[in-house]
């Protein structure tokens, strides 16, 4: 089992920092804004 230390994986776009749209493309992930890391739940 690894952990991360520090900052985790952004699990709404699996660390990628965009989404992957089958129509329009890519969009920047609204849950971690583009980084694919969250610090911390506000
Ligand atoms: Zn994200």
């Amino acid at each position: 089992m690894l952990v991360t230390k520090g900052t985790e994986v952004c699990v709404y776009c699996a660390g990628a920092g965009y989404l992957q749209l089958v129509l329009w493309g890519t969009e920047t992930c609204p849950c971690c804004h583009g980084t694919g890391k969250v610090k911390n739940k506000r």
